[in-house]
């Protein structure tokens, strides 16, 4: 039998404000283990939250991005349970008024036109993290995170492969960086997605069971766990053991490339939602809307298509730069410089990526500035020096964003093109190699390319190829 893939996903984005959603704690990552904490995101009984205007704003540019309904009229609930990283047993969400509902998310996939419907977007507080110390029976808490403010993006389950749910992620991902609505990175938990994973055979109407994964931060991850979870599900309903399939929660745990189960998966009323006391209806008028609308700037589909226009670049190569905010908003700055964008972007594609994926570095975090990439391109454009030299010198300025000039000069690294300097290296090669010569003139023309190699190797790499060769093939036709 064929079975189809069904995947919905709910993604949580830490949105970008300056401080949490219900106190004017910062919202910064990487602090000092609870040093961005107080008595209303620590829980203390007596305290009350303040819902933080620039969350709700922000979550407004994410449903305007997402072209999703705003609900004017919405409201804050609490979902009760109990987990050590919750300071207050309950977190504070939206249950059946979320601040947007509809929207979609329209990708190009495999040639084909991909549009997968969102459900709704709510906002709700994050909780902490709970760091396990290895070896010994202590779990410290990190309450950083409590009140840090979410948007849950809830999907429809219309995406059908899990190649798919991936490419749907990073098109999301690269709409929320662009909308800088959340700043999205990954490695560090501020964008995350829970994956619902079913299968059904092919024509079937209803879905079939659902397995949720949790907690998924990559890509990689998001790929390799569906993919795990899907074989896992296949293989039930191919042996006859689909009854096995049941609607729980699975942990994907990356170190051992499988899922576990959790927890047979909680219905909403296991969460005994009840509305928020604390906090009055949240009331959006239209102007907020119409002031998120004009904030918003150019967008990816928008960006893609002036792209595709103004640059003579192939549709992959653009989908590539686009993708990535930090690489596009690089790639122009770059181009500003007067450089060719092709070669802009052959670089960028080609060694910045390398470069990033070496150092483990995101896009938005390049440290070289455009100015000294443009004027490296510049150099090897004009040919004073090779592209392999070129190279070297990018590693060389990277890190601490030097100025090439500097370092070419420094390390004495311009091509020679000099027809003087080149000849005399050219006749050291010749003289110091009588037997290659020899074996030229017996008609083994291969002999031209050991001696263009070591005039390369004399001159440390630095000859300018097209000249000494030109040099090479006239010495020799002399002899
Ligand atoms: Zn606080």
């Amino acid at each position: 039998m064929n079975f189809e893939t069904v995947i919905g996903l709910e993604i949580h984005a830490e949105l970008k404000s300056k401080t949490k959603i219900f106190c004017s704690c910062s919202n910064k990552f990487g602090s000092e283990p609870n040093a961005n904490t107080c008595p209303i995101c620590t829980g203390v009984p007596g305290t009350l939250p303040v819902l933080n205007e620039e969350v709700v704003n922000l979550a407004i540019k994410a449903g305007t991005a997402l072209g999703c309904t705003i609900n004017k009229y919405n409201k804050m609930d609490r979902k009760n349970y109990f987990y050590p990283d919750l300071t207050k047993n309950y977190q504070t969400s939206q249950f059946d008024k979320p601040i947007c509902s509809g929207g979609n998310v329209e990708f190009e996939h495999e040639g084909k036109h991909i549009k997968v419907r969102l459900n709704r977007i709510h906002i709700e507080e994050d909780a902490g993290k709970l760091v396990h110390v290895e070896g010994e029976p202590v779990s410290l808490v990190d309450y950083n995170r409590v009140g840090v403010p979410l948007a849950e993006i809830v999907t429809e389950p219309d995406l059908r492969s899990v190649d798919e749910a991936v490419a749907f992620m990073k098109k999301l991902k690269s709409i929320l960086e662009y909308g800088e609505i959340s700043d999205c990175r990954m490695e560090q938990g501020s964008l995350r997605c829970d994956a619902n994973i079913s299968l059904r055979p092919v024509g079937q109407e209803e879905y079939g069971t659902k397995v949720e994964l949790k907690n998924i931060n990559s890509f990689r991850e998001l790929q390799k766990a569906l993919e795990k979870e899907q074989r896992r599900q296949m293989e039930l309903y191919t042996y006859g053991e689909g009854h096995k399939v049941v609607q729980e929660t699975r942990r994907w745990d990356a170190a051992k490339g499988k899922t576990i189960s959790m927890r047979s998966k909680e219905q909403a009323h296991d969460y005994r939602y009840v509305v928020e006391p604390d906090l009055p209806p949240i009331i959006i008028y239209d102007e907020q809307i119409e002031a998120a609308k004009n904030s918003l700037p150019e967008m990816p589909d928008a960006k893609r298509e002036r792209f595709l226009k103004a640059y003579e670049l192939t549709e992959k190569e653009v989908e590539i730069l686009v993708g990535d905010k930090g690489l596009a908003m690089f790639f122009e700055k770059v181009v500003g410089f007067a450089v060719a964008p092709k070669i802009a972007a052959n670089w960028i594609l080609g060694d910045i990526l390398r470069i990033l994926k070496d150092r483990k570095i995101e896009s938005q975090d390049i440290t070289i500035d455009a100015e000294n990439f443009a004027k490296l391109l510049k150099v090897v454009e004009e040919g004073k020096i090779s592209n392999n030299v070129g190279r070297e010198v990018l590693e060389e300025i990277f890190d601490e964003n030097k100025d090439p000039m500097k370092v070419i000069e420094e390390k004495g690294l311009m091509q020679i093109s000099s027809t003087d300097e080149l000849e005399k290296i050219v006749a050291d090669v010749i003289a110091n190699n009588p037997q290659s010569v020899e074996d030229y003139k017996a008609g083994k023309t291969q002999s031209a390319g050991f001696l263009m190699g070591q005039v390369m190797k004399l001159s440390k790499g630095k000859a300018n190829p097209k000249l000494a060769k030109e040099l090479v093939d006239k010495k020799l036709s002399e002899l």
